[in-house]
């Protein structure tokens, strides 16, 4: 991993007054660019040709200069470019996806947030370690021997994109017929509820709002997944009429809708997020910036937190005029801006390093 010294020195190079905010064009750079520009920044998309001509269709969210790339390892060859623009990046999943984590390690750029958070969040059982053991929240449960299923479960691939062939079994025999034997994979119990995804921001240097034992955490939105096909499948009736056909359930991703949680369940997340954040501050020094908990609250009125994401989720992008959590926070706030914002603060205050890294 790039140290944070190599990273200091960069940043002391820097004209702090005319910082530029960089990222990969896709996931939610229209949103991180809108933001970036609302708080006065210069921005930089990195994106692969055909991409760059979409962003002429919305103006608000097209980036003041384009460098294009054949391939996204390419931006370490850039590196002189984007330090000569005093430039920071701003991560978001697919730009972590592309690169892959032990690239995105190395990147020797300043980037938004933590790096050190990889080392937690993209290993799966280190994950659950994290959360489990040293946050005490509640997560699915895991069954390790599939011939132990005793109730439905969802069986997880490693490293899948957007649940890309995940399936539901409730035996073992359903797990026999789903399984491709020469994937890697993980089981864990189907929870039975309703699905939110929390989307909060935290900041180490922001004094005002909710605290915790560093600076503060906001709520900015969440918002519920559209996933294809398990949200229209019940459509065709019974499942297992429907397997026999050869057709399962997925859960790829094709978008976001918003949602908001009954009022006195806030409290509930709040205690969650917080306890994430403070964990978070003692096993790596602080997961900064935008994360996600993805949740499912089952009828007990119980929280299951089954995955977390460390950045600025896609699932933020249908409140880039805000939300009705941000609009209690500053009218119109997006996480994009947040980001932005937080840069921008922090610059002020020449506490940069602490918020990148
Ligand atoms: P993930 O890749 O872990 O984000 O999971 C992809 C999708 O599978 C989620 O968005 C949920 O719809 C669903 N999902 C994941 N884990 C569970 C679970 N333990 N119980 C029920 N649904 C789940």
């Amino acid at each position: 991993m790039v140290s944070k010294e190599d990273i200091k020195k960069i940043l002391d190079g820097y004209d702090k007054k005319n910082l530029s905010i960089a990222t990969v064009c896709s996931h939610s750079s229209l949103q991180i660019f809108n933001g970036a520009r609302k708080e006065g920044f210069r921005t930089i998309g990195i994106a692969i040709k055909e991409r760059a001509k979409f962003y002429d269709a919305f103006p608000l969210g097209r980036p003041d200069e384009f460098i294009i790339v054949e391939s996204y390892d390419e931006i370490f060859d850039l590196t002189d470019r984007l330090i000569e623009e005093n430039a920071i990046i701003v991560p978001h999943g697919s730009f972590v996806e592309y690169l892959g984590a032990s690239r995105f390690k190395e990147l020797p750029l300043p980037t938004f947030g933590n790096r050190r958070v990889l080392e937690w969040e993209s290993d799966r059982e280190k994950e659950r370690e994290w959360l489990e053991k040293h946050a005490g929240i509640k997560m699915p449960k895991k069954i390790d021997d599939p011939r132990n299923i005793d109730r439905p479960v969802l069986v997880k691939y490693y490293g899948a994109k957007g649940g890309r062939g995940f399936f539901i079994a409730k035996n073992y025999a359903e797990f026999k017929m789903g399984i491709d034997w020469n994937k890697k994979y993980s089981i864990q119990e189907y929870v039975l509820g309703t699905r939110y995804y929390l989307h909060f921001f935290y900041s180490p240097i922001k004094e005002d709002g909710y605290k915790v034992s560093k600076g503060t955490i906001e709520m900015l939105s969440i918002d519920r997944r559209d996933e294809s096909n398990i949200d229209e499948i019940y459509k065709l009736g019974a499942q297992e009429e429907l397997k026999k056909m050869g057709i399962f359930p997925s859960f790829v991703v094709t978008g976001n809708v918003p949602v908001v949680l009954r009022e006195s369940l806030l409290p509930k997340a709040f205690d969650i997020a917080e306890r994430v954040v403070e964990s978070s501050i003692k096993l790596f020094g602080g997961m900064i910036g935008a994360f996600c908990l993805e949740s499912i609250v089952t009828d007990e009125l119980e929280f299951n937190v089954f995955e977390i994401s460390s950045r600025i989720v896609a699932g933020t992008n249908p409140f880039i005029s805000g939300s009705p959590y941000a609009d209690l926070i500053e009218p119109g706030l997006s996480t994009g801006q947040r980001i932005a914002r937080e840069i921008r603060m922090a610059a002020e205050q020449d506490r940069l390093d602490e918020i990148i890294s």
